[in-house]
């Protein structure tokens, strides 16, 4: 008889996870609390407790072609970075697609997940649930936790004195929906990711003055990158993880620091992080820079006090008149319906085995998809994860020795924190290609670089050298998509569709193009050669 897989919210990470339960021949049911698929990428007007709430200008900030699940892109016209509400096309199609709504049980909320007394022999879960005030039980053989971690603010006013004096208006980033009643006032957003960064140049249309205090600094990149490319097209590719496995520490990060300031020099704009050298998640912004340059947005340090009206900053300066505060604090993860001692984010510590199990239960039968943060785009992370999980509910794939998977926690949490530094924002912080690649290696489908070589030389080479994609994972193994290869190697295609609005009929085009770089090069060589005789 199919195993019976409990899915708990019907976001990103619920809807993979479905279809990845029916690809492994599991029975799953969806409880999720609202009335619709989505969950964070559905953007409402009113706040609601318990689940994320994002503002109504949200664009995606990884791209099309690398937020797409592996056997199912982006349809060709869609803008490389997407709006709320387009993205949620995509999961509405997605979800279409594959014909996930009827597992679903929306307005369902989960109140409680319980082992069974029976538990270290069955592995069983209770599960409780509430719809319309009225509860119900059920028993599962295994349970998905897909409730995200954007849901419950991380507000510290403990961290500023004189808050409980402030007369003006303050909240959370998660309550802000539209700068509208803005206008001409003077606001001070706190943090700098990626919230901070959207909310604050936003207001700094409206606003009369936007501050934004950092404690730490950070990175600000674009959306663009080389050639005008996506920037996630060009940052991941197996080359460049490469070089980041085998170059010392420091010339990497000397690299990187020198590729972070050719777009500005973040000394300059008063971004610069603290540690230069960690590879904390960058900001995504476009606009920021710009902002700053223009004035509207003035970059401030650390606040160390505030009074009714005012914000003092470590470095002695005083802003008065501050009408409001957002605080762009970042989240708290919390997993109300389950025991405290199950799932810990807590004390710089993700007591998870690879993210996902928690590793003291007597059976693997309980798992967190997308409780994560990955240097790229989420969406294939949980896809990956999905596919592991329910190969593990299965029994074709097995978890070592809870002592192992202890080891292995210990090792990730003191990695992470030597590469991405100790601040709360980077708690589920890991590197995107390695850890895809390992999540894949456990189910059999990562690619064979070598194998290809001799047998597809023009796959190898897109695989090493071009954008580490999504379809890559679906070329062998369990779940091989028989598209996988053509969508490898039509995805430039698809980028540039929705930027094709306009026929421009290039002069230069390859091979003449081509050949003037040739000859160019050839004359640099001959004119550097030509040189050298005179010495
Ligand atoms: P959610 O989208 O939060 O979905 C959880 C679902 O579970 C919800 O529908 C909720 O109602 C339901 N639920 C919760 N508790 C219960 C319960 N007890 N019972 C029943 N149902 C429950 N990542 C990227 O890769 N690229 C991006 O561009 C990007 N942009 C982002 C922008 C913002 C503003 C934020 C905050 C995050 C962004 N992220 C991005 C990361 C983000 O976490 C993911 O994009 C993704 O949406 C997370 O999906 P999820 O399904 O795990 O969680
Ligand atoms: P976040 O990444 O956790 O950032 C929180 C910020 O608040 C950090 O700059 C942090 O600074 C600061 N902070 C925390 N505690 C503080 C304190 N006590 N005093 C001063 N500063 C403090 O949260 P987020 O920006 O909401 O982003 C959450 C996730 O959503 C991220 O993965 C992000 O990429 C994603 N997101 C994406 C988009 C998009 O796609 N457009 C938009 C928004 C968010 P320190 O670094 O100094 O700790």
């Amino acid at each position: 008889m199919a195993k019976k897989v409990a899915v708990i919210g019907a976001g990103v990470s619920g809807l993979i996870s479905l279809k990845c339960c029916v690809d492994e021949g599991l029975e799953p049911t969806c409880f999720e609390r609202t009335e619709d698929i989505g969950g964070l990428w559905r953007f409402t007007e009113n706040v609601e407790d318990g689940q994320a709430s994002i503002y109504q200008s949200v664009i995606t900030n990884t791209s099309k072609e690398m937020s797409c699940f592996s056997d199912f892109p982006m349809p060709e016209d869609f803008p490389n970075f997407l709006h709320n509400s387009k993205l949620l096309e995509y999961f509405r199609i997605f979800a279409q697609n594959f014909d996930l709504l009827k597992y679903i049980q929306f307005q369902t909320t989960v109140l409680s997940v319980k082992k069974r007394s029976d538990f270290a022999s069955s592995g069983q879960w209770e599960v409780v649930t509430e719809t319309k005030g009225r509860e119900q039980r059920a028993v599962f053989d295994a349970v998905m936790v897909c409730s995200g971690h954007h849901i419950v603010p991380h507000i510290p006013l403990e961290a500023f004195p004189g808050m409980e004096k402030f007369k003006g208006q303050y909240f959370h980033s998660r309550q802000y929906k539209h700068p509208e009643g803005f206008e001409g006032k003077h606001i001070l957003v706190i943090g700098l990711g990626n919230s901070a960064s959207d909310i604050a140049v936003e207001l700094s249309k409206k606003a009369a003055q936007v501050f934004m205090s950092t404690r730490h600094g950070s990175w600000v990149m674009s959306r663009i990158s080389e050639c005008g490319y996506p920037w996630d097209i060009v940052w991941h590719t197996r080359f460049r993880s490469m070089l980041q496995r085998v170059l010392p520490r420091t010339l990497q990060k000397w690299m990187m620091e020198r590729q972070m300031n050719q777009w500005f020099d973040h000394e300059n704009y008063g971004l610069e992080p603290q540690n230069r050298y960690l590879m904390k998640e960058p900001v995504v912004n476009d606009d920021l820079p710009s902002r700053i340059l223009c004035g509207a947005i003035k970059v401030k340090s650390r606040v160390t006090e505030l009074t009714e009206t005012a914000a003092i900053f470590e470095d002695g300066t005083v802003e008065e008149d501050m009408d409001a505060i957002v605080f762009a604090t970042g989240y708290t993860s919390s997993f109300p319906f389950l025991e405290d001692s199950l799932v810990k984010v807590e004390d710089n510590m993700v007591s998870l085995y690879k993210y996902v199990f928690p590793p003291q239960l007597e059976k693997s039968t309980l798992a967190c998809i997308g409780l994560i943060q990955p240097l790229g785009s989420i969406f294939p992370t949980v896809e990956l994860q999905a596919r592991w999980v329910t190969r593990v509910f299965k029994g074709v794939c097995t978890l070592p020795s809870e002592r192992t998977m202890m080891a292995d926690i210990s090792k990730r949490n003191k990695k992470r924190i030597d590469l991405f530094g100790e601040s709360k924002s980077q708690m589920l912080q890991t590197h995107y290609i390695d850890y895809l690649d390992e999540l894949a290696l456990e189910i059999g489908a990562k690619p064979d670089l070598l194998a290809l070589v001799l047998k597809d030389p023009q796959l190898a080479v897109k695989l090493y050298f071009g954008p580490c994609n999504s379809y890559q994972y679906r070329l062998a193994g369990p779940g091989q998509w028989e598209g996988a290869r053509s969508a490898i190697l039509t995805q430039k295609q698809r980028m540039l569709k929705p930027l094709k609005t306009r026929t421009v009929k290039s002069s230069l085009h390859f091979p003449v193009s081509f050949l003037l770089k040739i000859l160019g090069l050839l004359a640099a060589v001959v004119a550097f050669f030509s040189q050298l005789q005179w010495f």
